[in-house]
């Protein structure tokens, strides 16, 4: 059993992430981990933010999606955590995965705000819409996390009244679903592949993605911070990863660990979001950084990513170790052949454009919004966040708390 919580936390893990490039919701760590009438269990609990993941996951269908945790001091020093869970919350926090504050307070909705993305939460959050007027004007942001089944869902706060289905209606191949009132958002249907694979396909459109961050937000975002203490883990010189966003005090951005003036030292390099979709969802997500190409294939290497779990025997032998370079240039993705057996591009003028195939031998393309990268049928690379007005997705997201690996990828026709 022991092994087993290990592997989960390890699942957990993969999906928390302070990189504001990367993170697709903002949460207090802390509510979460206390929100019993999740299981019902004991007052606190790590696994319940893999509860908070998989309900993000059926919530953008994103198999990948992941979270941007905060958690206070106190969380930490629960006396309720076993040991174990004490020891995976302290590895985060030394990661950078998570961030922690002394006082949590309004750091979640300063986080939303600053970054736009959307704030998942167990509490109202009322009393912070003097300095957050979004909240009131825009609650739509605000995902409440609710106990479902022994699992959780999110819930946009406008919609209070307007539980989801349970499950979300079936669309076959490219049948045309009514949409039952705007305020639902269920569905629209669209093909992302043309008209060749018809498959059972599930359609959902989503609420909220992300707003746009606030002035204070962007300007704040578009600078690299650094603290001074020289092991920070969010603002420190050895962070590996896309740095968070600056806590501000008194109208001077700071520390949220540390509470110590940040220094500019520049510039932040630009960075995107992509990600790896296989069979119509959204596995895993991964940042390209202006000056640091990524190659994705089917080996594991710095700055390459692999494919491998969901490539089948005739994909793992079609592509190549490293198949497509990825780099950021002028703000924009660029992908450019680097196999043996050529790179297809699926050029789309919008969500709702069935696309067509440009061929890439060892030659490079600027991917326009809707545009995606094809390695092998079935698995592409496509813009992280532009591509989620709608998604389409065959099967359920796979939860973080379940020990198995990804089910593999069916042979297509
Ligand atoms: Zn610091």
């Amino acid at each position: 059993v022991r092994f087993q919580v290990s592997r989960v936390m390890d699942s957990i893990e993969r999906r928390l992430t302070t990189d504001v490039t990367l993170a697709q919701a903002v949460v207090d760590l802390g509510e979460v981990a206390r929100f019993a009438a999740l299981d019902d269990g004991r007052p606190v609990n790590l696994l319940r933010i893999g509860v908070a993941i998989d309900a993000l996951s059926r919530y953008l269908l994103d198999a990948g999606a992941m979270l941007y945790g905060i958690a206070g001091r106190d969380l930490l020093a629960d006396a309720a955590f076993t040991a174990k869970e004490r020891m995976v919350l302290g590895r985060w926090l030394d990661d950078g995965l998570i961030e922690v504050t002394p006082e949590v307070a309004d750091r979640p909705v300063e986080v939303a705000d600053l970054t736009g993305l959307p704030l998942v939460t167990v509490r109202s959050m009322e009393q912070y819409a003097e300095r957050f007027p979004w909240l009131r004007d825009s609650p739509h942001r605000v995902l409440r996390l609710r106990p479902r089944a022994g699992s959780g869902v999110l819930v946009p706060a406008d919609g209070a009244d307007l539980d989801p289905p349970e499950a979300p209606k079936v669309a076959v191949g490219k049948a045309q679903v009514a949409v039952s009132g705007d305020a639902t958002g269920y569905p629209e249907v669209f093909a992302t592949h043309g008209a060749q694979r018809v498959s059972h396909t599930r359609v959902v459109r989503r609420l909220v993605t992300r707003a746009e961050p606030s002035g204070l937000g962007a300007s704040l975002v578009a600078r690299e911070w650094r603290c001074a203490e020289p092991d920070c883990p969010s603002f420190g010189e050895r962070r590996a990863i896309g740095q968070p966003v600056p806590r501000m005090r008194g109208g001077v951005p700071t520390c949220p660990r540390h509470g110590g003036h940040l220094r500019d030292v520049g510039p932040r390099p630009a960075a995107c979001a992509v990600s790896v979709v296989v069979d119509d969802l959204p596995r895993l997500r991964f940042a390209v950084r202006e000056g640091r190409p990524v190659r994705v294939g089917v080996d594991d290497g710095e700055d390459l990513i692999s494919v491998a779990q969901w490539a089948h025997a005739s994909a793992r032998a079609w592509i190549g170790p490293a198949h497509v370079r990825l780099e950021l240039r002028d703000g924009r993705l660029v992908a450019t052949d680097i196999s043996a057996n050529g790179t297809a591009v699926w050029r789309r003028s919008g969500p709702d454009d069935p696309g067509r195939t440009t061929w890439l031998y060892g030659s490079e393309y600027t991917l326009n919004d809707w545009d995606s990268v094809e390695l092998y049928t079935g698995i592409e690379l496509m813009l992280g966040d532009r591509r989620l007005a709608t998604v389409l997705a065959r099967s359920e997201p796979v939860s973080v708390l379940v020990d198995a690996p990804t089910a593999p990828m069916r042979q297509l026709a």
